[in-house]
């Protein structure tokens, strides 16, 4: 579907609870690529098909951008330069923010790396027996590895690169949360971000995805993110899932106000008691199934870390699983 003049949105199925990634081919000189879509068979034609019935011939596929490195929309990269070449064009480059690198080079050894940190983020925080044992390692790290492929040969971009492209120029704004290398690229001309997963239209960006123990905490390096964009708030935004954002400012708001509305929970959450991110996941974030339990407990511990930031609460370890309790001042 053409977008704007030149610039096609493709639909790429994907087979994540969150639906289908927005790939955006920008047509001109030279052909651009916003983010491919996952590793499949089904992805692969259906972002071939977008390239046809955008009348855009792929082995002129000259750059591919990525808005970060999540398998979604990275996976594709590898199959589509091959494909490239295979139609007698140069294979494309491509581009991702280097904080983000390190989990494309090697994607298989990558993805045991973060699996391991999933369950181990599952035992900590407290997660039921019966729930883990429907999490095995080996069966996570082999669904995982098939929706991605390595890029070798990625190269590595930085907050304020310019890229020319049929749109004009496509600046770089480096906005970290939903992942640490996650950029937005902007068309100043046009007036249109190409947000990745740091705006979406309709459904969480997931700030605490790319959890980490020892890094800062992903909530609010999202909050500062966020801010980032309140410069831009009268342009378009594309996102990497769902619809186009005409009203960037009042998307932020929403998005701001609902993190503040569940450090209120959380609060309510710890009044008189301590328990564990497990439990406090369930209060927050209600019935939720097997597939949203990393995201709940990332979310739910990233909360707890504010408010401990604040001094507002407090974490003890009791027998490797981590409790949290209301901080009742002296
Ligand atoms: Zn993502």
């Amino acid at each position: 579907m053409e977008v704007v003049n030149g610039v096609f949105k493709v639909e790429v199925p994907t087979p994540f609870p969150v639906g289908c990634v927005n790939a955006y081919i920008i047509e001109g000189d030279p052909v651009t690529l916003v983010d491919s879509g996952p590793n499949s068979e089904k992805a692969f034609s259906g972002l071939l098909q977008g390239f046809e019935q955008a009348g855009v011939d792929i082995a002129r596929l000259s750059q591919v951008l990525l808005t970060h490195g999540h398998t979604d929309h990275v996976g594709l990269v590898s199959s589509i330069g091959d494909e490239v070449e295979q139609r007698g064009g140069k294979r494309p480059s491509v581009w991702l923010h280097q904080n983000d690198h390190h989990r494309v080079i090697r994607h298989e050894e990558y993805t045991r790396k973060r699996v391991r940190s999933y369950i181990e983020i599952a035992e900590r925080g407290g997660t039921p027996g019966e729930i883990l044992d429907q999490m095995p390692y080996e069966w996570l790290v082999d669904r995982f590895i098939s929706f991605g492929k390595s890029i070798p040969d990625v190269q590595t971009l930085r907050d304020g690169k310019v890229f020319e492209t049929g749109l004009g120029p496509l600046r770089c704004i480096w906005t970290p949360g939903h992942s640490h290398g996650s950029v937005c690229f902007v068309a100043e001309e046009e007036r249109i971000i190409f947000s990745g997963d740091h705006l979406l239209s309709d459904i969480s960006s997931n700030p605490s995805l790319d959890f980490d123990r020892s890094s800062d905490i992903m909530m609010l390096r999202y909050l500062d993110s966020l801010l980032r964009l309140d410069k831009y708030k009268d342009y378009q935004a594309y996102p990497g899932h769902r619809a186009i954002i005409n009203n960037i400012g009042s998307r932020i708001r929403e998005l701001q106000e609902d993190i503040i509305e569940k450090l209120d929970k959380m609060r309510e959450a710890l009044a008189h008691t301590h328990q564990t991110i497990y439990a406090l996941s369930r209060q927050i974030y209600g019935n939720y199934g097997l597939d949203q339990i990393v995201l709940a407990l990332a979310e739910t511990m990233d909360l707890v870390r504010i408010l401990e930031a604040n001094e507002e609460a407090e974490t003890v370890e009791i027998d490797g699983v981590l409790h949290a309790r209301e901080r009742v001042s002296k």
